[in-house]
């Protein structure tokens, strides 16, 4: 027998941001070796069963979900490296009826050519593709791969399976690929795409990152602008983290500004993170971790397991610290995190 179990509070922190955004990273492991993200590899990976399993993450974004959760990404690493994704993907997308509006996917796009169709048949609703150039020598360059072919044909593949809108992260790095910006938005343009421009954060696993080489989200606008002209979309940021525009002339595609180091958007923020290993992120740049795992694990009860993830939300992090003269880079770097 099901036992209902009525929660009526949403999930909710110290500075009164409702929380409605959960991303689960499914692992740390990646095919790609973005020089932003994980230039090196791999670091040493977490003992298999320190993982969460499938039944566990179901578990705990049911009891999200009746929080007040109603998106949820699946990312990593790279999260089409975990074994079929898509019976995850079919248990997560059970839990509509329960108040989840959005099930969506952060990819590099390796496994889309193949796979789109089966995600979509999973109840996956949209993917958001990772794509750093159109250039194929700055795209080696930029992600240690030499596979933009196979990339274009994976968003190709996500429109055809109707995992729509769908969004491309490209991080702007200077000296890399601040020279594309304006022919992101053409592409955005050509394929009706809905383009997010990242500011490069310091999450590298190589501590490269330097602010000399953040591109400024300014900067972005100024050079898009050079050849189309934006206007603010009818929907300017809503609870998400990017300032959108359309274009002025009024075809297709949209763009969205990521701006986390020259323009934070702390006090709007709804998200928490779930690391592969089970820990509650409760900012990108959070120093500190809460183990659900443990608490799971531990053999709490549910209204046990609800109170653990409330007192962890109460602990969320007023703003980020990028900009502050000491400020530390997390230990965990953007694949362990989950982008
Ligand atoms: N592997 C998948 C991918 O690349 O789409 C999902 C995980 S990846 C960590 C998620 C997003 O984080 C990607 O769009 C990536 O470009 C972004 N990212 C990684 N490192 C970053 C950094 N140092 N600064 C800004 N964005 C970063
Ligand atoms: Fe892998 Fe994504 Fe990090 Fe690139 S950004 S190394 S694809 S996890």
């Amino acid at each position: 027998m099901i036992v209902k179990f009525n929660v009526t509070e949403l999930l909710k922190d110290s500075y009164n941001r409702v929380i409605r955004d959960l991303r689960v990273s499914l692992t740390d492991r990646c095919n790609f070796r973005c020089f932003y993200c994980l230039p090196h590899g791999e670091p040493p990976m977490a003992p298999k069963e320190q993982m969460l399993t499938y039944e566990e993450i179901e578990q705990a974004c049911r009891l999200f979900v009746e929080l007040g959760i109603e998106k949820i990404r699946l990312t990593g690493g790279e999260p089409m490296l975990r074994r079929d994704i898509e019976t995850l993907i079919r248990k997560l997308a059970a839990l509509k009826p329960a108040g989840l509006h959005d099930l969506a996917l952060t990819t590099n796009g390796y496994f889309l050519p193949e796979r789109a169709a089966g995600l979509k048949a999973a109840g996956l609703d949209r993917v958001t593709i990772s794509l750093d150039s159109l250039k194929p020598d700055t795209f080696r360059q930029m992600t240690g791969v030499d596979v933009l072919e196979r990339v274009l044909a994976g968003i190709e593949a996500a429109k055809a399976a109707g995992l729509t809108p769908i969004k491309i992260n490209a991080v702007i790095v200077r000296g890399h690929n601040e020279a594309e910006v304006a022919d992101f938005a053409g592409f955005a343009r050509e394929h009706d795409l809905r383009m997010r421009f990242i500011e490069f954060m310091p999450l590298d696993s190589g501590h490269d990152w330097s602010r000399a080489d953040v591109v400024s989200g300014r900067e972005i606008r100024e050079r898009i602008e050079e050849r189309f002209p934006l206007v603010p979309a009818p929907v300017r940021r809503g609870a998400e983290t990017s300032a959108r525009f359309v274009f002025a002339d009024g075809a297709p595609g949209e763009v969205g500004i990521i701006a986390p180091v020259s323009e934070p958007f702390c006090g709007a923020c709804s998200r928490i993170r779930l690391t592969a290993d089970g820990q509650i992120r409760t900012c990108l740049f959070s120093t500190v971790e809460h183990s659900l795992r443990d608490c799971i694990r531990g053999g709490a009860s549910r209204p046990e397991i609800i109170d653990y993830m409330r007192s962890v939300v109460l602990k969320k992090e007023p703003r980020h610290f990028i900009n502050d003269p000491d400020f530390r880079q997390p230990a965990r770097t953007m694949s362990f995190i989950g982008g």
